[in-house]
């Protein structure tokens, strides 16, 4: 299911559960099924803890059925000892495997069933003390499995009707209470029964609607979350051909110098231009000229090799590569790939209405190489790939020149100018330091 209908659906869910009127809990099968396995590890937690110490409680009764036994003191205690304890310690101990739903709640309300009856059997044909205790057991195993056990609702119904017809029989043939006191006992075990399942029920609602509001809650911050990787993206990348832009290039380039400095490895940058664009823009229109920039981007992407070569547009038909841990050889080499490769497949092709010729794509690019830290900064790289490219332009565009880093020293290197602080000077100054930096 789509998450905006599930959103929906959750928020349909919460406002039917959070009404004042009557609204049966269970929910839409999808989110029921969730539920449940959001609940289930705790719930059996809860079972076999509640469950032992239940247990325990229901031996230390054997003493109370000792006292007030008139000759049947020694069946309780078998019954409660030999038979009930061993089963409900089996049940109990199931709990600890993280059951299924059905078993989960259907054994521990045989159990409680088997509790209760057995508790009207051992007070049969005792005396008028045995048979007002029994109505009171019955209350008890009524409120331990809509209360304590807290059954789920369905559950909880049945093992409250079974326990209270099994009074009815029991009173039925006892002979010790008159009408009266059987009519009190049973409508005493009535409201216990009502009351406990009215609280059950609203647990049960209450359970889910907090569940809903969690589960709204995290769908909720998991869509903020893909909104704000989306917003990010956006933000770092150049709309028409997808690259880094210029922005992210700030941001990164100063990062690698840094990685570059810490690791002792020489870092390159390649600058490209592409070569008369001007005029191809004149020629075939500024749409032609975009599916050009997005081809160039394109090429230059499946120039690198490198895992972290990174690639920027500029601005304009200007991009920048940054090539860590590689000699100025190397990056000749990529550069010279990405020229070659932008002159044979540069020019998108054109359709047969579109005036003018076809204008061959190439490229001019400059390449600078330097091991951070001795002396020079980013921005001594970027400039001499910049006269590199320069360089390249003169002497006929459509080829790749080497510049020389030259350390400019402190005054060009300023504090502020610090390529590995970039990230923190603001956009206006970044913009105005990067452009006299790489176009003079
Ligand atoms: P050179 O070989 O010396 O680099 O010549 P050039 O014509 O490429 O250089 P110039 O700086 O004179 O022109 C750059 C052109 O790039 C001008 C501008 O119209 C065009 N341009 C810049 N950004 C875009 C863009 O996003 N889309 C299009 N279609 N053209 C752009
Ligand atoms: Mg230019
Ligand atoms: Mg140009």
């Amino acid at each position: 299911m789509e998450s905006n209908s599930m959103q929906h659906l959750v928020t349909r869910e919460i406002e039917r559960l959070s009404g004042v009127k009557f609204r049966w809990p269970k929910l839409p099968p999808i989110l029921e099924e969730r539920f449940e396995q959001n609940i289930a590890r705790q719930r059996s937690a809860h079972l076999w803890y509640q469950g032992l110490i239940a247990i325990i409680l229901f031996d230390l009764f054997a003493v109370i059925d000792y006292f007030i036994g008139d000759g049947s003191s020694w069946k309780a205690v078998i019954l409660r000892a030999a038979v009930i304890t061993p089963l409900a310690l089996l049940v109990n101990a199931t709990m600890r495997w993280n059951p299924g739903k059905v078993y989960r709640e259907a054994s521990v309300a045989v159990v409680i069933v088997i509790v209760g009856l057995t508790q009207l059997y051992i007070q049969t044909g005792g005396s008028a003390a045995s048979s007002a205790y029994a109505q009171a057991g019955l209350v008890v195993c009524i409120l331990f499995a809509n209360l304590v056990m807290r059954l789920q609702f369905t559950y909880a119904l049945t093992t409250s009707v079974i326990l209270f017809a099994g009074d009815l029989v029991f009173l039925h043939f006892d002979h010790f209470l008159d009408h009266q006191e059987q009519l009190l006992g049973l409508t005493l075990t009535g409201f216990a029964l009502l009351i406990s399942m009215v609280a059950n029920f609203s647990f049960g609602r209450q359970l889910r609607l907090v569940y809903l509001m969690l589960l709204r809650n995290e769908m909720q911050s998991e869509e903020l979350a893909f909104v704000n990787a989306e917003l990010h993206r956006i933000s770092s990348r150049d709309n028409l051909t997808g690259l880094a832009n210029r922005h992210s290039f700030e941001l990164y380039c100063g990062s690698l110098w840094q990685q570059a400095l810490s690791d002792g490895a020489l870092l390159s940058a390649i600058v490209i231009d592409i070569d008369r664009f001007k005029a191809v823009n004149d020629l075939r229109g500024h749409l032609y000229g975009d599916k050009v920039l997005t081809r160039v981007a394109s090429l230059l992407q499946q120039s690198l090799r490198g895992k972290d070569d990174f690639a920027a547009r500029f601005g304009g038909e200007e991009f920048v590569v940054l090539l860590p841990q590689t000699s100025q050889r190397s990056a000749m080499i990529v550069a010279e790939r990405i020229r070659k490769l932008v002159e044979v497949a540069g020019s998108p092709a054109v359709e047969a209405a579109e005036p003018g010729t076809v204008m061959p794509t190439t490229v001019s690019c400059g390449v600078a190489t330097c091991l951070p830290g001795e002396g020079y900064c980013i921005e001594d790289l970027l400039e001499a790939a910049d006269k590199a490219l320069y360089e390249a332009k003169r002497s006929g565009r459509n080829r790749v020149c080497a510049g020389e880093v030259s350390a400019t020293g402190a005054s060009h290197c300023s504090e502020e100018m610090s390529a590995t602080r970039i990230g923190a000077q603001s956009e206006s100054s970044l913009r105005a330091t990067a452009r006299k930096v790489l176009w003079g």
